[in-house]
């Protein structure tokens, strides 16, 4: 068994899915070289998990990457797990393909590891990422959740991704899902914002009960220099417990922040762009947490945001 293998869950659908992603959504500004560069140092220094979607904008950048790594004989492409997302103006079951078929273009790759539906909410279809009326506000479409999932399930039968599953789902509109007539795949996995000061015990514990895998995002408390994302919160990193319980097993505050996702059965993104981050983000499988440390963790919840509710 390969060592990517032993960091792996299995999903319900019988594919592998390693514990710890590289995230990749950045601030707008951020050049496309530097994601290209970052994917490719995070692919050196071990990660085979990858995460993105059609709306970072990046996906030309992260294919580059990786086929040079794949040219150079870095990996194979399946030792890379690759995801991307389905946004909400290809929700339309007659756009679900074409939305991934674009990501795919992009990628200049044949599949995706996972698909996920982005978000819960379906958009008017079109060029606007966000399409507004005159007034500003926000154009939604009335697609059926079902109807859309049966439109992903379509897309793992293609071959164009290995696993499909959704993103930003409260339980309510799993159960839709997985009470659905017909339902040929359950989604493999829920994306969901998950730090210690909102740790989703109750959602998890539902997910798990479902065999469907909790991916958290915004783990390190992700950047309010990016969009959707608040900007006077607290800080995660500079919690003084998180601090304590680092400075006490020699870690760093991020590395706790992830282990302590990795020991609760949450796959955990990271997203760095610098060097020495990704690396020390990667170095989270030689040490552990004591239950004690846990439950201190635990108890930081405070059921908090970083991102803005918008859709
Ligand atoms: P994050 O991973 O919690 O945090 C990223 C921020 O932390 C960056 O500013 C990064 O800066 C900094 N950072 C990284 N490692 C650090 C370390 N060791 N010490 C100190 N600072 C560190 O936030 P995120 O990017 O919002 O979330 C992770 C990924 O989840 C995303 O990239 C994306 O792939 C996914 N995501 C999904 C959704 C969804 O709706 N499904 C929403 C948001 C995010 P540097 O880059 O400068 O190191």
């Amino acid at each position: 068994m390969s060592s990517t293998r032993l960091l792996s869950v299995i999903l319900n659908d019988g594919h592998f899915m390693p514990m710890l992603g590289f995230g990749t959504s950045a601030p707008r500004k951020v050049a496309m070289s530097n994601v290209e560069e970052a994917v490719q140092v995070a692919i050196d220094v071990g990660y085979r998990h990858i995460d993105s979607a059609y709306s970072y904008l990046n996906e030309e950048a992260i294919g580059q990457a990786i086929r040079k790594k794949i040219a150079n004989g870095t990996v194979k492409r399946t030792d890379i797990f690759y995801t991307t997302k389905m946004w909400g103006t290809f929700s339309r079951p007659e756009l679900v393909q074409r939305g991934l078929e674009l990501s795919l273009q992009k990628l200049q790759l044949s599949y995706v590891n996972l698909y996920l539906v982005h978000y819960p909410v379906s958009l008017q279809p079109g060029e606007e990422f966000i399409p507004m009326d005159s007034q500003g506000k926000i154009i939604f479409d009335t697609v059926d959740l079902c109807s859309m999932w049966e439109a992903m399930e379509k897309c793992k039968d293609a071959g164009l991704a290995r696993s499909i599953g959704v993103s930003n789902f409260n339980r309510r509109q799993l159960e839709m899902i997985l009470n659905k007539p017909g339902l040929r795949y359950k989604p493999v996995c829920n994306q969901v914002e998950c730090h210690p000061y909102l740790n989703q015990s109750k959602l998890l514990e539902y997910c798990k009960s479902k065999d469907i895998v909790m991916t958290g995002y915004a783990a390190l408390g992700s950047d309010p220099g990016k969009e959707w994302v608040k900007k006077d919160n607290p800080v995660l990193l500079e919690d003084p417990v998180l601090n304590a319980i680092a400075e006490k097993h020699r870690r760093t505050p991020a590395q706790v922040a992830l282990r302590y996702q990795l020991q609760r059965g949450v796959v955990v993104l990271a997203k760095s762009f610098t060097e020495k981050r990704i690396k020390e983000n990667f170095q989270v499988f030689d040490f552990q947490l004591t239950p004690e440390d846990m439950k201190t963790i635990d108890g930081l919840n405070k059921d908090m945001s970083y991102f803005e509710n918008i859709l």
